[in-house]
């Protein structure tokens, strides 16, 4: 089977894994159109991206796996390509650790990901309370909710390194979706919310929106965040 072409490969990043010192794999592609997508390029036109060859990015990592903790699959959404998991493969035959990035819109992958035991920690964006309206309002397609609420469930009893991500969006996401959100999630050991920032949006209405100033964005962490999550974790919207 085909792997994916891997569209940009950051060597080193203490961001996108809490703790944790990694390389980062974009792949494009997305099954979302999130109108607050910060990534579109690589969503809208993962073409205009040159490839980065995979044996050279698997010699750079060989050369480095005693550095490393491990390898982050970012995109654009990495469950869109059938190959991703011969993909993930390919990291894990080197011995690392590999946390993947997605948007949940893939039950099946995740599960095949979780069962061949190719992923220690999964980050995935929640764009709104499980109700088919907001949802898919936030994630620019109509979203099938039984895959979002399946994906959940999953990393909840997979006993991976989860990590769940809200954006907090003024005019849609504040402090009633985040009550709702936190409600239907239920006990998580890791949930946090990210501020929504109005540049290069995927749609440009969404450029219009103000950003939330730091301190109403402060008090909703306390309320709903656990400490020391702040991190780029998933998919940049
Ligand atoms: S924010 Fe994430 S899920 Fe949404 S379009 Fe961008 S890459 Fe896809």
């Amino acid at each position: 089977m085909n792997v994916p072409n891997i569209k940009g490969f950051l060597p080193l990043s203490m961001l996108d894994w809490p703790e944790k010192v990694t390389s980062v794999i974009f792949l494009g592609g997305c099954s979302f159109r999130c109108p607050a997508c910060h990534n579109h390029g690589l969503v809208l036109a993962p073409e205009s991206y040159k490839d980065q060859p995979l044996e050279q990015v698997i010699g750079f990592l060989r050369e480095r796996t005693k550095w490393i903790d491990g390898v982050t699959i970012t995109g654009g959404e990495p469950t869109c390509h059938e190959g991703t998991p011969e993909l993930i493969s390919k990291f894990r035959d080197l011995g690392l650790n590999v946390k993947l990035d997605t948007n949940g819109a893939n039950p099946i992958m995740l599960e095949e990901l979780v069962q061949r035991r190719l992923i220690d920690a999964v980050s995935m964006d929640i764009k709104a309370p499980l109700e088919t309206g907001l949802y898919s309002k936030l994630a620019g397609v109509s979203v099938n909710l039984r895959n979002i609420k399946r994906s959940i469930r999953l990393l909840k009893s997979s006993g991976l390194s989860v990590f769940f991500r809200t954006t907090v969006i003024p005019g849609f996401i504040g402090e009633n979706e985040l009550d709702r959100i936190r409600d239907e999630l239920g006990s998580v050991p890791r949930y946090s919310i990210q501020r929504f920032r109005n540049i290069e949006t995927l749609d440009p209405e969404f450029g219009q929106i103000p950003d939330l100033d730091l301190e109403s964005f402060d008090a909703l962490q306390l309320k709903f965040e656990q400490p020391g999550l702040g991190c780029r974790t998933f998919c940049m919207n």
